[in-house]
């Protein structure tokens, strides 16, 4: 497999100050995962700044100008986690563009998979409003930019972040386009996420959510994982797979207490992987969301990404 890993170090200049979403994330994610490279089997790609046009199928026109000039005043908070600096609105447009890049070079055969090393995370995001220390949510904008721009279908957003996605939920809660799947602690931030929000309308069904209990443990977690799977394939069949890859669900992470561990992260990869298989492809991309362990936060990426590189 040839695995495509996006980073630019721009990432490191959308400035938080003494906030657990800071810099340092994104760049020793990135430097431990070149350094374990010891094939040089990565092909690194430069994640390139995305258009006010690939936002705009995601967000309405207010909250990009909101992003915008808010971020044009200098350092300051759009809410009290969500901390901005003069250069987060660029930022964010090369945090959604990464996916973009992403999409393209899986879809031009250049790579098999990837992993994009974003920041800001993009989860939060909702249709109007950036929160949770979300701009622009990055999933959501790469699943329509992958829609409209690459003729896929059918998207399957996994989100194992520990928090529930809102964002990525409100975006595509009346669509049967794209399949939002999210297992995260519960109760706990943003308070959303319930096993009855399941969809409404046409997207009736094609929300999951999997609300777990404070310390349940990575078995459980792993059966929970492999029933949605089963009852996802029989709504969809994905032409990609995104995944919210979130590390803040790992056992150690201090903004969560659920218990996996940096196996459960190559788990998963590697059974998403076999999913994209058994329908013909091997279309997965990962996106990095939340994750704020600065100690385990290397370790638990290069496990990841070494499970999209695997052979199957
Ligand atoms: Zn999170």
């Amino acid at each position: 497999m040839i695995t495509a890993i996006l980073y630019h170090p721009d990432y490191l200049k959308h400035e938080t100050g003494a906030h657990p979403e800071r810099p340092e994330r994104a760049a020793l994610i990135a430097h431990e995962v070149k350094e374990r490279d010891l094939e040089k089997r990565y092909v690194w790609l430069t994640p390139q700044v995305c258009s006010q046009e690939d936002i705009l199928r995601c967000h309405t026109n207010d909250h990009y100008d909101l992003v915008h000039q808010a971020c044009e005043k200098g350092l300051g908070a759009l809410d009290a986690d969500t901390v901005i600096s003069k250069d987060s609105f660029q930022v964010s447009l090369m945090a959604s563009g990464g996916v973009i890049t992403a999409i393209d070079a899986v879809m031009d055969n250049q790579v098999d998979n990837a992993f994009v090393i974003v920041r800001p995370p993009g989860h939060h995001a909702t249709p109007d409003r950036p929160m949770g220390f979300c701009l622009f949510n990055n999933v959501a904008v790469g699943a329509r930019y992958a829609q409209t721009k690459r003729n896929l279908e059918q998207v399957l957003i996994v989100d194992w972040d520990v928090h529930h996605g809102n964002g990525t939920q409100d975006i595509f809660y009346l669509d049967n386009s794209v399949f939002y799947f999210s297992l995260h602690q519960y109760p706990h931030y943003p308070g959303t996420g319930r096993t009855n929000d399941t969809g409404e309308g046409k997207g009736q069904g094609y929300t999951l959510n999997a609300p777990l209990s404070a310390n349940t443990s990575a078995k459980d977690y792993r059966n929970v994982f492999d029933e949605a799977l089963k009852k996802i394939l029989s709504k969809i069949k994905p032409d990609l797979i995104l995944i919210s890859a979130g590390f803040d669900s790992h056992r150690e992470d201090p903004l969560g207490q659920l218990m996996l561990e940096n196996e459960d992260f190559a788990w998963m990869t590697t059974r998403l992987k076999q999913t994209a298989q058994s329908l013909g492809h091997q279309r997965v991309i990962s996106v990095l969301e939340g994750g704020y362990n600065l100690k385990k936060l290397g370790k638990i990426a290069v496990a990841h990404v070494e499970a999209l590189a695997e052979n199957l």
